[in-house]
């Protein structure tokens, strides 16, 4: 296998520029080479002049009747005509920007072109002269993504070179009896097939076995991820007060639901046993993983050991510290809140309190955690609502300082497919149930022209001193987009509601003024707050009950979702205003299934439908695999087995001793191409 893991400099004909080229497409070794597989096929259909209708790509068998005629014109522009004898009539063939195909026309001789057939003049405009050898009826033309570096040709003629001398090199990674029971190709069959097929149907039946080596390989690499952390992690172990634990739990001021005291369960066992915890909690918006999270991470400090949680902004840092922080501190635990608001003398002074271990808890956004926070101890990491978080991200935070347990809390609901493929690497724990009393949040989509019906609702509602929240997609106004903006709106709702108290937050304001609003706002000395979806995740303020937002058709589903969870937190019954003029049927769509149901994980489900796979995690920063062949979404069923087999191989052979190969192969695997 080591050849193959050459560099594409020993093919014949590859120098710098070409290199480069390549490396501009992600192809550095021949093996990058052997599986960069063609986007799609153009057919090329032999056919006799007579059967071909107008405007039809057809290839033509003939022999060069006439020398052909060059033309330049322009800059760089060229024409070549030749006329092409075939079963008793001539053709002109014309190929514009091919001056090179000039030597390949040599008269007497028989050619193969391919291009577009034109009825009435009965001429073709050529687009290729193919090859005569290895042409057969129905024979396929791959067609490569490239770019303006490297000319199709080149690369064709690249990928023939590397198949022809290494293609047999190649490792399985299915072994045979996967093969036999899937009825996959082998490896070379694969390559072969996908480069160079013949047909339409072994084109077809590589690309079926490409797309499940693809899953496969993905999932042995997760497992084996996985495999080696639990073998090679000396994680920490937290022999946690148990009745210390009850007793805090006892303070909430609720019962925790049964899911709640299950994930609880499923973490503490991890804790306590030697290995580092890699655990995903989910649990859709409103279930209580902070309350979880905390208990978690009180008993990380009964056991000694220091605390950590990151959240996604600033103002939910805040919030965790506000509502946390008196809570820990009736069991005299020392919490510290890292914000940007610090100076940087007092930033320091902080830091050195963490590294002597007077802090048991530390919170604060994941940028203050980059830079290096260094700890006395710690054993436990929790990362709240950060589902965009790749799996190297993930892995080099478990490698930092001592192996701390990791928690990665997240309020989007996973179908099955996703959470195979992305967090297939990590224990999951599931919240699957809201705390007892919980009204649905009522959900209504009202056009503009409906403004005075709500408006006249708010007023009631703001009569049984509801609290209201106001989303508008932008911050001031904006020449390019016709959208509602908040500072629009505070003013005009501050002459509507004059006698309120209206207030107004985005991310523009200083940590300070944000942190002020949020207080005053929880301290109900707010009625209706204005803001930017800086309020998306996490917020929780339970006496509000009201939501409108404005220009609702711009959000996603997911972030509606969101951000409706910010009320319905409480007890009062809850309402949710969408405002919208939708322009697509997307959009409509969006804005009819959030009237109809709460439920994250329809709506999850819902999103994927509407948004396809690639968009609803966002770019390839997000930790997200590139798939080239297949698609996780649509081969589903693909990728569930690929995952089962991948399953019991680990059950049967942990270690891989019986199948090395794919060990070594795994061991070769630069990490970072996971993400
Ligand atoms: P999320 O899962 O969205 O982070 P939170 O942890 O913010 O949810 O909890 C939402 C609200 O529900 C909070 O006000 C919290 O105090 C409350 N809560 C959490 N667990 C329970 C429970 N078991 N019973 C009643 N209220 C609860
Ligand atoms: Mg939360």
């Amino acid at each position: 296998m080591s050849e193959l893991f050459q560099s594409v400099s020993y093919l014949n004909g590859v120098g710098a520029k070409t290199q480069q080229a390549l490396a501009d497409l992600g192809i550095v070794t021949i093996q990058d080479l052997l599986y960069y597989f063609p986007l799609r096929y153009e057919d090329l259909l032999l056919k006799s002049v007579a059967e071909a209708i107008d405007q039809e790509k057809i290839v033509l068998n003939g022999v060069v009747a006439s020398n052909p005629v060059l033309r330049r014109f322009g800059y760089k522009k060229t024409l070549l005509v030749v006329r092409l004898l075939l079963d008793n009539e001539t053709i002109p063939v014309s190929f514009f920007n091919q001056p090179w195909l000039q030597e390949k026309f040599i008269v007497g001789k028989q050619v193969l072109v391919y291009g577009r057939w034109n009825a009435d003049k009965r001429s073709l405009t050529g687009m290729k002269a193919l090859s005569t050898t290895n042409f057969s009826k129905e024979s396929l033309d791959a067609v490569y993504p490239t770019n303006k570096k490297l000319h199709q040709k080149t690369l064709v003629k690249l990928i023939r070179q590397a198949v022809t001398k290494y293609s047999d090199q190649a490792l399985e990674i299915c072994d045979s009896d996967l093969r036999r029971k899937y009825h996959l190709l082998t490896e070379t069959q694969i390559i072969q097939g996908m480069h160079f097929p013949q047909t339409l149907k072994q084109a077809q039946a590589a690309r079926r076995s490409a797309k499940f080596r693809e899953l496969y390989l993905y999932q042995l690499r997760l497992a084996y991820l996985k495999q080696q952390d639990q073998n090679s992690s000396i994680g920490v172990r937290e022999n946690y007060n148990e009745e210390y634990v009850q007793q805090f739990v006892q303070q909430f001021g609720f019962e925790l639901t049964q899911a709640q005291q299950r994930v609880l369960g499923e973490i503490l066992q991890d804790m306590k046993s030697p290995q580092a915890m890699n655990r995903l909690l989910q649990g859709d918006v409103g279930s209580g993983k902070t309350a979880v999270a905390a208990t978690a991470m009180f008993a990380a400090v009964t056991a000694g050991y220091q605390a950590s949680l990151m959240a996604p902004t600033e103002i939910l840092a805040q919030q965790h510290y506000l509502k946390l922080c008196p809570l820990f501190a009736q069991f005299q635990l020392t919490t510290v809140l890292l914000t940007s608001a610090l100076t940087p003398a007092q930033r320091a002074q902080e830091l050195s309190k963490i590294k002597s271990g007077r802090y048991n808890i530390i919170i604060g956004t994941q940028a203050l955690f980059q830079t290096d926070v260094s700890y006395q101890r710690l054993g436990l990491v929790i990362i709240d609502e950060q589902h965009r978080f790749g799996v190297e991200q993930r892995r080099s935070l478990r490698q930092k300082g001592q192996s701390p347990d990791v928690l990665l809390m997240t309020a989007t609901p996973i179908p099955r497919t996703l959470a195979i493929t992305y967090y297939g690497e990590m224990d999951l724990s599931i919240i699957d149930e809201l705390p007892a009393g919980r009204k649905r949040v009522e959900t209504f989509w009202l056009r503009f022209n409906k403004m005075d019906q709500v408006q006249h609702f708010l007023k009631l509602q703001l009569q049984q001193q509801a609290q209201i929240f106001v989303i508008a997609p932008l911050i001031s106004e904006s020449e390019k987009m016709d959208l509602h903006n908040a500072e629009e709106i505070y003013q005009q709702l501050q002459q509507e509601f004059s006698q309120y108290r209206i207030a107004l937050l985005h991310g523009q304001m200083g940590a300070d003024q944000k942190d002020t609003v949020m207080q005053n706002f929880q301290d109900r000395q707010i009625d209706i707050l204005v803001s930017t979806t800086v309020v998306e995740v996490g917020v929780d303020v339970p006496n509000a009950s009201v939501m409108v937002i404005y220009n609702a058709d711009r959000f996603g589903l997911s972030q509606l979702h969101q951000l409706r969870g910010r009320v319905g937190r409480g007890l009062r019954q809850s309402y949710c205003i969408l405002l919208a003029d939708p322009h697509n049927k997307t959009a409509i769509e969006r804005l009819r299934i959030m009237t109809q149901t709460n439920d994250g994980f329809k709506l999850a489900q819902k999103d994927l439908q509407l948004r396809g796979f690639g968009d609803l995690f966002g770019n390839k920063q997000s930790g997200i695999p590139d798939f080239k062949v297949a698609d996780p979404l649509a081969d589903e069923p693909m990728l569930l087995t690929a995952h089962q087999e991948v399953q019991q191989l680990f059950a049967s052979d942990p270690s891989l001793t019986h199948h090395l190969q794919l060990r070594t192969y795994l061991q070769s695997q630069q990490l970072d191409n996971l993400d």
